[in-house]
């Protein structure tokens, strides 16, 4: 489907925003411009769905979220940024393994199954798009990907 991601991101993070219990803020980065682009948006939703829900699960009371889309010059960079528990120095890449929790404990506390971001990994790459993350431990992670970008899309459906 092709749709303009800044409304697509923006419907996503209002439906976070309305439904969630703790005092955490978002905070929007996201141009006011129309970035077309042509993705599956179940799939991509359900990216969202879990770096978001990831993002929120491990926040604290009165954290702030950052929600971001950068422009570059054939993709778009999204990222969502928290101030959370964060991730242990040299375990980012480790999370979009299958399974994989950093504390075992305290995932069956929060509950989920490990799946979510290697889930997210392969529907970004089925995009042809890239995933990674970024964070340091008691300070919050970063959570970035990429989505194939033309900016003259646009024009080509007028
Ligand atoms: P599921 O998504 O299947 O419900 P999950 O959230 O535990 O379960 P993933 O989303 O794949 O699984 O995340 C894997 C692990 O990476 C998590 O268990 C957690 O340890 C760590 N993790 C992911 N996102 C964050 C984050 N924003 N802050 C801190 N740790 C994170
Ligand atoms: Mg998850």
């Amino acid at each position: 489907d092709l749709v303009n991601f800044s409304d697509f991101f923006n419907k996503i993070i209002d439906r976070f925003e309305m439904t969630k219990a703790q005092h955490v803020d978002f905070v929007r980065k996201i141009p006011n411009e129309a970035l077309f682009v042509d993705i599956d948006t179940d799939k991509i939703t359900q990216v969202l769905d879990n770096i978001i829900s990831n993002a929120l699960k491990y926040s604290p009371e009165g954290g702030q979220i950052t929600f971001s889309i950068d422009v570059l010059p054939t993709e778009l960079q999204i990222y969502i940024r928290d101030q959370g528990v964060g991730i242990p120095k040299g375990s980012e890449n480790k999370i979009f393994d299958r399974f994989y929790r950093v504390d075992k404990a305290r995932s069956r506390k929060l509950g989920g199954t490990g799946l979510g971001l290697a889930i997210a990994k392969e529907m970004v790459y089925a995009h042809g798009g890239d995933i990674w993350a970024k964070s340091k431990e008691g300070h919050g992670t970063t959570v970035y990907f990429t989505l194939p970008y033309n900016p003259e899309q646009e024009d080509e459906w007028e």
